[in-house]
């Protein structure tokens, strides 16, 4: 097994780190940043990613922590699945992250894969991401002129293309607490138990208002589906409004389904994403209800 060969540094602060990434834009460098590695040592073996200098976040550690403001769950990129899934607050505030960031690869990518990397790495199959864009969390990136904030669902531009610059770090996830009238599901579809990456997940929050017997808001979104994390508009539409029931779930899966062709074009996966895309939803929306 051989790595290409390349600088190393590990800073111990946020400002520090934003210096040498910006140092080595100026001078024409190709910096990659580090956090836990395992998806890019993945692609340092396999040369797809070839940088002059990898910058290791692992030792700064303000981007370490999760964290209760006001009304925001505030986590930091260094943040494992492990710890997303052994959090208390994120636990009792925004389960749905802890539900998808335990279904990730195996105990040992848990322990080193951070919620950062899942989210710049931007792979369509990614498992926190669904979760975060029904929270409507927001990101921040720092770069050398200071913080900017963004709608997750605006940071990607496609698979694995997303707008941070070369010389920006993502410092902090930031998690609207959700109403606590909201009910949550995550669900993944992968081929086999252990280290198994999605061929498909969903998140998928919503009000069911049992008084009024009408499902009050919903939030879908749908993972390795669409060229980008995108919410399923058209299948919130057909629940918004609507009393539960097998009619108004098929329409939603229906409309979910549909969206999916729109955004992602007929494909060869078409045939068999199509009808999976449908089922997963009913599924959701059913399992979210049944929450009471
Ligand atoms: C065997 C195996 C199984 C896996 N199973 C799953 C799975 O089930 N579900 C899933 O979602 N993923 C899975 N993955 C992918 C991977 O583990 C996750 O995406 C993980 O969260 C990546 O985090 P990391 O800290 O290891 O990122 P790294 O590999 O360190 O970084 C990934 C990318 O993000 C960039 N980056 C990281 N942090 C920052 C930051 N703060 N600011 C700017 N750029 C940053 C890096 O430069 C790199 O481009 C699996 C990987 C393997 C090898």
């Amino acid at each position: 097994m051989s790595y290409p060969r390349f600088r190393y540094i590990a800073p111990q602060s946020v400002k520090e780190a934003v210096e040498i990434l910006h140092i080595a834009r100026e001078k024409g460098e190709k910096a990659k940043v580090l956090a836990g590695g395992t998806d890019l040592m993945v692609q340092l073996r396999d040369r797809s990613e070839i940088p002059d200098l990898v910058v290791d976040i692992s030792r700064i550690p303000v981007l370490q922590r999760i964290e209760r403001m006001g009304s925001d769950i505030r986590i930091g990129p260094m943040v494992t699945h492990a710890m997303l899934a052994a959090s208390d607050l994120v636990r009792e505030y925004v389960g749905v992250v802890s539900e998808a960031a335990r279904t990730v690869g195996s105990p040992q990518i848990r322990n080193l894969g951070t919620l950062g990397g899942n989210i710049v790495n931007a792979s369509p199959a990614a498992d926190t991401i669904p979760a975060l864009v029904v929270l409507e969390a927001k990101l921040v990136l720092t770069g050398p002129d200071g913080e900017r904030e963004m709608a997750i669902t605006d940071f990607f531009k496609g698979p694995y293309e997303t707008v941070i610059e070369a010389d920006e770090l993502l410092t902090g996830v930031i998690v609207p607490l959700p109403p606590p009238s909201g009910r949550a599901v995550f669900l993944k579809l992968a081929r086999r138990k252990a280290l198994a990456i999605a061929r498909m997940n969903l998140a998928c929050m919503l009000y069911y208002n049992r008084q009024r017997e009408v499902f009050e808001w919903v939030r879908l979104c749908i993972g390795s589906s669409t060229p980008r994390p995108v919410r399923m508009t058209s299948a919130e539409k057909a629940l918004e409004g609507k009393t539960f029931s097998d009619e108004v779930l098929q329409n939603a899966g229906a409309a979910a389904a549909e969206q999916m062709v729109q955004l992602s074009g007929l494909r060869s996966s078409t045939a068999y994403k199509k009808p999976v895309v449908g089922d997963f939803v009913m599924r959701a929306v059913r399992m979210a209800v049944e929450k009471g």
